[in-house]
C-alpha cells in the first residue's frame, strides 16, 4: 500500500477501509453515538498505542495516525494500537460547524460559533481534561479562569471521566495494558513525557530520542495544561511511559497542506516510539 495523503477528511471511511476487518474494532461511542474506532495491526510485545484526534481543530493529528498505521501495517514488529480519533464529534465540529453535532447543535452554537475554536466534545467537556489525574486541582485552576461550564475548551466535565470518549480510552488501557502511550496533538513541535513522582525515569530517555530524530523540542507544559490529560492519567495509573506530541507549528487549525511538510518529522518519531 502507497503513502496516501488525504486531500479530504470525508474520504476518511474509505481510509480505513484499506484496514482488514481483523486489524478494526470499536471501543465505544462518542456523545453524538458516532463510532470510537481502533486498529490493532502486528503482535507480540511490547505493545504500545498512538491515539489522535483529541482536540477539535487538532484534525492534522488524525491523518497522521491513519498515514502512519497504513505505513506499519506493511512491515509490522511488535503490537500497534492506533485510536486515530477520540473526538469524532469535536472533529467533525471543528471541520464542518455545529450541524455536525445533530441534536446539540443549538448548544454547540450557544457555547462556541466559531467552529475553528472547537477543541470539545459535543457537550463542551474538553477530554484532554477530563481524565482522573489530579482533576481536582485542574477543575480549581479552570474556574480560577472562569471556565466553569461547556466551553469549546478546557472545561474539564463535572467529573473525572464523565465523558463516553474519556471512557472508551481508559477502559482499552486498562484492558490492553500497554507499555507505552503517545497522544499526539498539535501545535507547537514539542514532546512532553513528565508526570510527576510516578514518572518511570526511562521515559526522559525516548523523549530524547524522538526529538534527536524528528528535531522537536523536549518540554514542561505550562500549570494549566498539566493534569487531566491522558498522558497523565496514564503515567500515574500505571507506572510506565505516556508521550504527549504537539505536531506541527502555527496556529490551530494547521491547515491540512501542512501535512506533507510535517509527517516525515514525525513519522521519524512515532517509528522510534513504537520500536524502542
Ligand atoms: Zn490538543
Amino acid at each position: 500500500m502507497e503513502a496516501l495523503f488525504l486531500p479530504d477528511f470525508q474520504n476518511r471511511e474509505a481510509f480505513l477501509r484499506r484496514f482488514s476487518p481483523a486489524e478494526r474494532r470499536y471501543i465505544g461511542r462518542s456523545i453524538c453515538r458516532r463510532p470510537i474506532e481502533a486498529l490493532r495491526i502486528g503482535c507480540g510485545e511490547p505493545r504500545v498505542l498512538i491515539a489522535a484526534g483529541f482536540h477539535g481543530t487538532e484534525y492534522l493529528t488524525v491523518l497522521t495516525a491513519l498515514e502512519f498505521a497504513l505505513e506499519y501495517a506493511e512491515a509490522p514488529q511488535n503490537e500497534v494500537w492506533f485510536v486515530p480519533c477520540v473526538n469524532p464529534d469535536g472533529t467533525e465540529i471543528a471541520l464542518h460547524g455545529c450541524e455536525s453535532a445533530g441534536k446539540r447543535r443549538e448548544c454547540v452554537r450557544q457555547i462556541c460559533p466559531d467552529k475553528n475554536k472547537w477543541q470539545a466534545n459535543a457537550r463542551g467537556v474538553d477530554i484532554n481534561h477530563n481524565f482522573d489525574a489530579d482533576w481536582e486541582q485542574v477543575h480549581r485552576r479552570e474556574r480560577a479562569m472562569g471556565i466553569d461550564r461547556p466551553s469549546c475548551t478546557r472545561y474539564g466535565g463535572a467529573f473525572p471521566e464523565s465523558e463516553p470518549e474519556t471512557q472508551a480510552l481508559s477502559r482499552l488501557c486498562r484492558r490492553v495494558r500497554f507499555e507505552r502511550v503517545l497522544a499526539l496533538h498539535s501545535q507547537g513541535r514539542e514532546i512532553y513525557w513528565d508526570f510527576g513522582e510516578h514518572t518511570p525515569p526511562c521515559c526522559r530517555t525516548l523523549a530524547d530520542k524522538m526529538a534527536a530524530v524528528s528535531g522537536y523540542k523536549v518540554a514542561c507544559p505550562e500549570p494549566i495544561a498539566t493534569g487531566g490529560g491522558f498522558k497523565d492519567w496514564f503515567i500515574q495509573c500505571f507506572h510506565r511511559c505516556g508521550y504527549t506530541v504537539e505536531m506541527g507549528l502555527g496556529e490551530n487549525p494547521l491547515p491540512l497542506s501542512e501535512l506533507p511538510k510535517e509527517y516525515p518529522k514525525v513519522r521519524e518519531l512515532l517509528r522510534v516510539f513504537v520500536s524502542d
